[in-house]
C-alpha cells in the first residue's frame, strides 16, 4: 500500500524524523507499535531539550537574570504553544507531571473538600488505573460511592445505561476521551452536555485522544481536562490539567511551596494567583521546552493529517489482524483511535509479545492498567498494538507477518 495515499504529506520524510525508529532490536528493524503507552520524539524536541541545558539553563520566575529570563520566557512560552493547541487560555493550564497527577490535583483540590456521605462519582469500565485510584481514596475519605457505566458489545460506552446512572446524587464524572485498550472514542461533547444539564461537573482523561485528534478541549464542554505530554511526542514528565476558571480560582492548593505563593509569613500564606497556585517547586522546565517544541511539530503535520494518517494504517492492521486464524480482537468501536488489543487462541499475551520482540516488534502485553475492563473481558491480560503516524503499512505488514511466525513456535 503507498502511504503517500493518505495524505499529501510525504510519511516517509516525517519518519525520518524520528532518530529511534532507524535502530535494530535483536538484529532486525524496530517496530514501535507501543505510541499508547509513549511516543517517540523528533529530531526537534530533542534539539530543543538539549538546547535549553546547553544555552539557557536556569529555573524560572525566579532569578533576574538574563538566564533567569530566557528559562521563564521559554517555559511560558511553552504553556501558551500547548494552549493555542488545544484552544484554551494558558492562565487556566496547570502545568504538572502528567495525567495522573492532574487527576490526582482534581480529586484533592476539587473533590475532597466537597463531596460528603451520600453523593456518587460515577467512572466507566474502560478507565486507565490513574482515573480509578484518585477517585477511590476520595471516596474512601469522604464517605462518597463510585458508580461505573458499562460497555456493549462492540466497547462503546452504553450511553443510555450512562444517563440513567447520573441521578441526582452524583457529583462528579469523570471518564476518558479514548480507551487505552479498546481505542473507543467516546461522545465526550454530547456526555458532558447531559452531565452538565444535571449540575454535574465533567473530567475528562485526554491522554489518548491529545496525541491523535483534532482537539479543542473548550469545544468538549467538560469542567476539567487532563493531557500527558510524553505520549504526544514530548518528554517524560510533562502534562496539564485545563479547569475552568471559577474552579481553579475556588480550589485549594493541592502541593505547598515555592512558585505558588505571593507572600509568606508564619501567620500564614497568600497564593499566587491560579495556574501558579498549583504549580509548588521547580518544575519541568527542559520538558516543558521540549512538550511546546512537540507542539510546534504535531501543528506543523496538522492534527486532521496525524488522524487521517492514523485511521489508515488502523484499517489496514485491523484487515490483516482479522486473517489471522484464532485472532480475537478485543473493541470494535464506531469510533475508534489506533489501538488495537488482541489475543490468539492457545497462546499467552506475554508470550507472544515475548517472541515479537525478538522478531524486532514491540507491543505491549498485560492488563495496560485497566484491571476492571480485563474483569469485564474475563481475561488477565490481552496484546496490545498501538499505532502512530511515524510507522508505515509496510510495517503493519511485517508486524502480521510475524505474529504469524511466532504463533507457529507456540503452537
Ligand atoms: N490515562 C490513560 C487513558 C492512559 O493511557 C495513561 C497512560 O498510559 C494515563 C492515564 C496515565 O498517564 P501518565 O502516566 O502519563 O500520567
Amino acid at each position: 500500500m503507498n502511504a503517500s495515499l493518505d495524505s499529501t504529506i510525504d510519511w516517509a520524510r516525517v519518519r525520518a524524523d524520528f532518530p529511534l525508529l532507524t535502530r535494530q532490536v535483536h538484529g532486525k528493524p524496530l517496530i514501535y507499535f507501543d505510541s499508547a503507552n509513549t511516543g517517540q520524539k523528533p529530531e526537534t524536541v530533542i534539539a530543543a531539550v538539549d538546547d535549553f541545558y546547553r544555552h539557557h539553563n536556569a529555573n524560572v520566575s525566579r532569578a533576574v537574570h538574563a538566564l533567569g529570563t530566557e528559562a521563564t520566557d521559554a517555559y511560558e512560552g511553552a504553556r501558551n504553544k500547548l494552549a493555542k493547541f488545544f484552544n484554551v487560555r494558558g492562565d487556566e493550564l496547570v502545568l504538572c507531571s502528567g495525567t495522573t497527577f492532574a487527576l490526582n490535583l482534581v480529586a484533592y483540590s476539587w473533590a475532597l473538600p466537597r463531596l460528603q456521605p451520600g453523593d456518587a462519582i460515577v467512572l466507566t469500565r474502560m478507565e486507565h488505573h490513574a482515573n480509578i485510584v484518585p477517585w477511590q481514596l476520595v471516596a474512601q475519605r469522604t464517605g462518597a460511592t463510585i458508580k461505573v457505566a458499562e460497555l456493549n458489545e462492540r466497547g462503546e460506552l452504553d450511553l443510555d445505561r450512562l444517563y440513567a446512572l447520573l441521578t441526582p446524587e452524583v457529583k462528579l464524572l469523570s471518564l476518558t476521551h479514548v480507551s487505552n485498550v479498546l481505542g473507543t472514542v467516546n461522545p465526550v461533547r454530547e456526555i458532558c452536555r447531559e452531565a452538565r444539564k444535571r449540575g454535574i461537573v465533567t473530567v475528562v482523561d485526554g491522554s489518548q485522544a491529545a496525541p491523535h485528534r483534532v482537539l479543542d478541549i473548550a469545544a468538549v464542554g467538560c469542567d476539567f481536562y487532563a493531557i500527558t505530554g510524553h505520549k504526544m511526542s514530548g518528554p517524560t514528565g510533562t502534562g496539564a490539567l485545563w479547569a475552568r476558571r471559577e474552579h481553579l480560582a475556588a480550589m485549594p492548593p493541592f502541593i505547598g511551596g515555592g512558585e505558588m505563593i505571593k507572600e509568606v509569613r508564619f501567620e500564614g500564606t497568600v497564593f499566587n494567583d491560579p495556574p501558579h497556585k498549583f504549580e509548588a517547586g521547580t518544575p519541568n522546565i527542559a520538558g516543558f521546552i521540549g512538550l511546546g517544541a512537540a507542539v510546534d511539530y504535531l501543528s506543523s503535520l496538522g492534527m486532521h493529517n496525524v488522524e487521517a494518517r492514523e485511521q489508515a494504517l488502523l484499517a489496514h492492521a485491523t484487515e490483516e489482524l482479522s486473517k489471522v486464524e484464532g485472532l480475537r480482537i478485543f473493541g470494535n468501536a464506531r469510533e475508534k483511535a489506533a489501538v488495537i488489543s488482541f489475543l490468539v487462541e492457545g497462546a499467552h499475551a506475554h508470550d507472544l509479545a515475548t517472541l515479537l520482540d525478538l522478531e524486532g516488534v514491540a507491543i505491549r502485553s498485560g492488563h495496560h492498567c485497566a484491571h476492571p475492563l480485563m474483569q469485564h473481558f474475563g481475561v488477565p491480560a490481552t496484546c496490545r498494538a498501538s499505532l502512530a503516524f511515524y510507522n508505515t503499512h509496510d510495517e503493519v505488514e511485517a508486524f502480521v507477518a510475524a505474529l504469524r511466525k511466532v504463533r507457529k513456535l507456540l503452537a
